[in-house]
């Protein structure tokens, strides 16, 4: 396994509690839309295991071509040791990274992509948004639903609607919204449904695509393929 220490060159104040870390790019890294990383800081490999309250996952909010690796993570006054020690950091400092893998990639197969997300799980998406953008071959359109009580929006200049790209955005502030929302768009029986958020929240949204009918494979989670079974068997969440 590789372990990259590379700097951060640039912190972005997305909402009052949301940040984007930029970090330099080292030499012959790569990743694809939907990748996540695992970020670690010092210390973090001195001892004989790993100490997982210096690693956590993060998604690359940013795609190749932005020369840069962005983290976006929401860092509350409460919060764990990872996100009190990332609170402190300064541009220059240095991170790690290790084990990059995109469970969701943009699925490129004539139909239309739903991208359902909660708060911060908008940064998952960014990628996939930038490089449909890019080349939208064999996507249908692509329309993303976020929902956020904090009302605080993330990255509104690139999740606005523009049906010149095929592609619509709409943020709720209530699950309510949000649940009656993906109703409506599980009447598509043919769409292509991501979900990005807390384990509550994909349980959740599962049911509610499910009972309109629509089957696991139509349904993408940032989860490790042995994981899936967890929340897509149908026992499990009906
Ligand atoms: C594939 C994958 C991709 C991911 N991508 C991202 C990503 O892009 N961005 C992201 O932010 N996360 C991402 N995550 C989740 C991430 O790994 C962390 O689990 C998540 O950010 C929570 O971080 P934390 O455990 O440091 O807790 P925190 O965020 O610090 O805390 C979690 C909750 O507990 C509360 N809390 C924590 N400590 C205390 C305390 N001492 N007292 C009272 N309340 C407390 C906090 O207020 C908060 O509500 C990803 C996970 C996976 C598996």
């Amino acid at each position: 396994m590789q372990i990259h220490w590379t700097k951060i060159n640039k912190i972005i104040e997305e909402a009052p509690e949301v940040k984007t870390y930029l970090l330099d790019c080292p030499a012959g890294f790569t990743w694809e839309e939907g990748s996540h990383v695992h970020l670690a800081f010092e210390g973090f490999n001195a001892g004989e295991k790993p100490n997982r309250s210096l690693i956590r996952h993060m998604s690359i909010s940013t795609l190749p071509y932005e020369k840069s690796i962005g983290i976006t993570t929401r860092i509350k006054e409460q919060c764990s040791e990872f996100k009190t020690i990332l609170r402190k950091l300064k541009v220059g400092d240095e991170v790690a990274i290790f084990k990059t893998h995109s469970n969701v990639p943009l699925r490129r197969e004539e139909k239309n992509v739903y991208l359902l997300s909660s708060g911060v799980g908008l940064a998952t998406f960014r990628p996939l948004v930038l490089d449909y953008f890019k080349r939208a071959d064999n996507v249908n359109q692509i329309h993303s639903l976020n929902i956020d009580s904090s009302k605080e929006y993330l990255f509104t200049n690139i999740f606005a609607s523009a049906p010149e790209k095929r592609f619509t955005s709409q943020f709720v502030d209530n699950r309510r919204d949000y649940y009656l929302e993906v109703e409506n768009l599980a009447a598509d029986k043919d769409g292509l449904f991501y979900i990005v958020g807390s384990d509550e929240f994909l349980m959740q949204t599962i049911n509610v695509l499910y009972e309109q009918g629509i089957k696991p494979d139509q349904i993408m989670l940032d989860k490790h393929e042995q994981e899936l079974p967890k929340f897509l068997s149908l026992d499990v969440s009906i």
